[in-house]
């Protein structure tokens, strides 16, 4: 089944002679528990999908769907609560709560749904931390750890809810090589032993030779959609 879709999607920044055409008539849709990468030249169009994906902007002209739920006609109270409970999001610039610790910023999905996490998400969450090697730094502002440590409490808050949908820019942009596979086995886990449907946006080809199927975005369309090569299958 598919865990989100788009349908004829066209999105356009600005209007008359100096108009953008981001995207271009997209369809695609996102699988169940399918880890899916994107790929593409910068200013293809990646963000602007991943944003209208998880129904943080609005298209132009198209149709998006998580789950049965077409979002394009939904009031922005009812995006909002469908977002809180079955999405999660890496931004490229992390967005995270600068007032609040490292934990306060895990938590805030929880805080936000005004709800304390189950027993059984709190491990969950232990388990993020530890394998994100952020357990020393949770009293710590964002404005004291480093960019690479910012980036993974970012992809702590978006698993911590373990959200059917997680979406992800540039999720290892700012780690080493080391951390960046970390981060992948904690996406891969997440789609393959969870069943969570993953898609991120890489420049990096080793990062995307981790996921189960690549989308090559070019120009606003989408060019290639290729599953994994074998000969790049990770052990
Ligand atoms: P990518 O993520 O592949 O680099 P984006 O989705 O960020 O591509 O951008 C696609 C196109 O839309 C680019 O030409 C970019 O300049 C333009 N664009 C993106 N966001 C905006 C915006 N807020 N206002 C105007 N143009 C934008
Ligand atoms: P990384 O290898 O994760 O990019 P850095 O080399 O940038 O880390 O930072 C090394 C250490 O210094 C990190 O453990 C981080 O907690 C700390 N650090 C980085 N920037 C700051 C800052 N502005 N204030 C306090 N501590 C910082």
């Amino acid at each position: 089944g598919l865990a989100a879709r788009v349908q004829q999607l066209t999105k356009t920044y600005g209007a008359g002679e100096g108009a953008v055409r981001a995207l271009d008539g997209v369809t695609v849709g996102i699988r169940r528990g399918e880890f899916t990468a994107i790929m593409g030249p910068s200013g293809s169009g990646k963000s602007t999908l991943m944003h209208i994906f998880a129904g943080l902007d609005a298209p132009t002209a198209g149709h998006v769907w998580i789950g049965d739920t077409e979002i394009t006609g939904l009031s922005d109270l009812e995006l909002t609560v469908l977002r809180r409970r079955r999405v999660g999001f890496v931004f490229q610039a992390f967005n995270l709560v600068p007032t609040l610790d490292v934990m306060g910023n895990i938590l805030l999905p929880f805080d936000l749904d005004g709800r304390q996490p189950t027993v059984l998400e709190r491990s969950r969450i232990d388990g993020l931390i530890a394998s994100l090697g952020l357990g020393d730094r949770l009293r710590h502002r964002p404005h004291e750890l480093s960019g690479g440590q910012q980036q993974r409490v970012a992809i702590a808050r978006a698993l911590a809810t373990a959200p059917d949908l997680v979406f992800a820019d540039e999720p290892t942009g700012n780690l080493d090589s080391r951390t960046s596979r970390e981060v992948l086995a904690l996406l891969r886990a997440a789609s393959a032993e969870h069943g969570q449907s993953i898609a991120m946006v890489t420049h990096d080809p080793i990062a995307a030779s981790h996921a189960d199927r690549v989308l090559f975005l070019g120009d606003g369309r989408i060019v290639a959609d290729k599953p994994r090569q074998s000969a790049e299958q990770i052990s």
